[in-house]
């Protein structure tokens, strides 16, 4: 039986209590980054909310099958299908193929996941891996009516959607009067957008296939309901990101998925509001970003970062200044001293008083994150519970290992232990199994086992030991 969790869907705006669709399971769909350049610290905040999302599904007692997706084509300048591809910016840039760009980039956007102590997806899945499925999806979307093909650009028809503007909010109205001039011409509708582009305004375009419609390449919205059909089917439970994908992205994937399917497509979206910048919006095209390099740089470690996230609600924005990360990064080191100085302690067995105090707070902890992720209010009673004088060294460790199970906050011994490379190598191994390439797993456990890395397959994973 899996305990109650209550989450803001952004379908009713409001807090409801998730009900999944398979007992005991949540499929999960997370829109990955843009592989052109380093993930910024507002993008990572999103990544750390979903990760957040999922370890308290996971203490709820759910199997959390997580898909993300890594957008390497189709993503142009701006979510409203206007400009060039950023790939192919970025390539030309470095450059490097677009290829290149994107395997360096998605490698660099897993480093700072795994320093930021974020669960790896179940499934990672790329957008040119998948220009198939994507096809195939696109000719639904045409057997159906919904979508028309002008100078071989296939457009989604939103005027035969007619629940278009209702996830958003959206007056249809007044953006039809304020589109801009320099909008595409061959829409029918302002807001209707490209799911496949044969007819580029960028003719050098190197990312490209063979379609029933000309040789293209996809648009950025149809990757993810083709991708997420692909892993989860035709209706999963919980779709998330980022707020700015709310009127444009996620109400393009709705239009969509639910009009190739004819029925509801996800039951909860949530979404993550932004972290600004003291000057304003954070963007990763126009420059003026911060990385997790840069806080490096600053004197600060990734897990500054993520107690500084975690310190405030996933649905207020996040102002971020160095005065707030040098607080988190105080509290954070104050917490590993003291967990340090505890462990020196002899273990003793847990009083009566100890198990009915680790008992009220472990469940104080719980209700605050099971009530629509309240990480705040969460941190706020494990000081309670780790100031308490009437609780011994033993109970409080218990606790906090409760704590850290949902909010990951300190890493283990274990994990800290394990440099970067190997981290990688382990990753590697693990997506050469999904993918059922044993050769390749069976090279990388052996190299694994040179650097002194035990690996044993599990049911739902891999684990990993130091030997002895
Ligand atoms: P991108 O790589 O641009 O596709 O974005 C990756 C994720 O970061 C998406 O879920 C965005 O919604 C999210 N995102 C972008 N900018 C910010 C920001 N300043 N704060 C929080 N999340 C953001
Ligand atoms: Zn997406």
């Amino acid at each position: 039986m899996q305990k109650e969790v209550k989450l803001f869907n952004t379908l009713s705006r409001t807090v409801e209590t998730f009900r999944p669709i398979h007992e005991g399971a949540v499929s999960m769909y997370a829109c990955g980054p843009t592989v052109y350049s380093f993930a910024h610290i507002g993008n990572l905040r999103t990544y750390i909310f979903e990760d957040l999302l999922k370890r308290v599904l996971l203490k709820a007692g759910y199997a959390v099958n997580h898909v993300m997706n890594v957008t390497d084509v189709g993503h142009l300048e701006s979510d409203a299908d206007e400009g060039e591809d950023k790939m192919e910016v970025a390539a030309r840039k470095e450059q490097k193929s677009p290829w290149e760009v994107a395997k360096f980039f998605e490698k660099a956007f897993f480093k700072d996941c795994a320093e930021l102590n974020i669960l790896p997806p179940s499934i990672v899945c790329r957008a040119t891996e998948h220009i198939e499925d994507m096809i195939s999806f696109v000719k639904k979307l045409e057997d159906k009516g919904l979508a028309y093909t002008i100078d071989g650009n296939v457009y989604y028809d939103t005027s035969k959607f007619p629940a278009y503007a209702d996830f958003g909010m959206l007056d249809l109205e007044s953006m039809q009067e304020h589109a801009r001039v320099e909008q595409d011409t061959r829409k029918k509708n302002s807001q209707d957008f490209v799911l496949w582009f044969s007819q580029s305004k960028y003719p050098n375009q190197i990312m490209k296939w063979e379609s029933p419609w000309g040789v293209g390449f996809p648009g950025w919205h149809i990757e993810c309901s083709a991708m997420a059909a692909r892993y989860l089917g035709e209706h999963f439970d919980i779709h998330c990101g980022g707020i700015d994908h709310i009127p444009v992205h996620h109400t393009n994937e709705i239009a969509q998925s639910e009009g190739c399917f004819g029925h509801k497509w996800v039951n909860y979206w949530l979404h993550g509001e932004f972290l600004i910048l003291d000057k304003g919006k954070m963007s990763k095209s126009k420059g003026g970003t911060l990385t997790i390099e840069t806080l490096k740089e600053n004197g600060f470690e990734p897990m500054h970062f993520r107690y500084l996230c975690l310190n405030a609600h996933y649905r207020g924005q996040l102002k971020f200044s160095y005065e707030s990360l040098t607080g988190a990064k105080n509290a954070y080191e104050t917490l590993n001293h003291k967990l340090a100085d505890w462990k020196t302690e002899p273990a003793s067995p847990l009083t009566t008083e100890d198990s009915s105090l680790l008992k009220k707070y472990s469940e104080e902890f719980w209700n605050a994150l099971a009530d629509d992720l309240n990480a705040p209010m969460g941190l706020s009673v494990m000081w309670t519970g780790l100031r308490d004088e009437k609780m011994s060294t033993a109970a409080k460790l218990a606790f906090f290992d409760e704590v850290n199970d949902v909010l990951g906050i300190v890493k283990s011994e274990k994990e800290q232990s394990l440099p970067p490379e190997l981290a990688e190598l382990i990753k590697a191994r693990e997506a050469a199994r999904k993918e059922k390439n044993w050769k390749l797993a069976d090279e990388l456990r052996a190299k694994l086992s040179d650097s002194g890395i035990l690996i044993k397959d599990r049911e739902n994973g891999t684990d990993w030991f130091w030997k002895k």
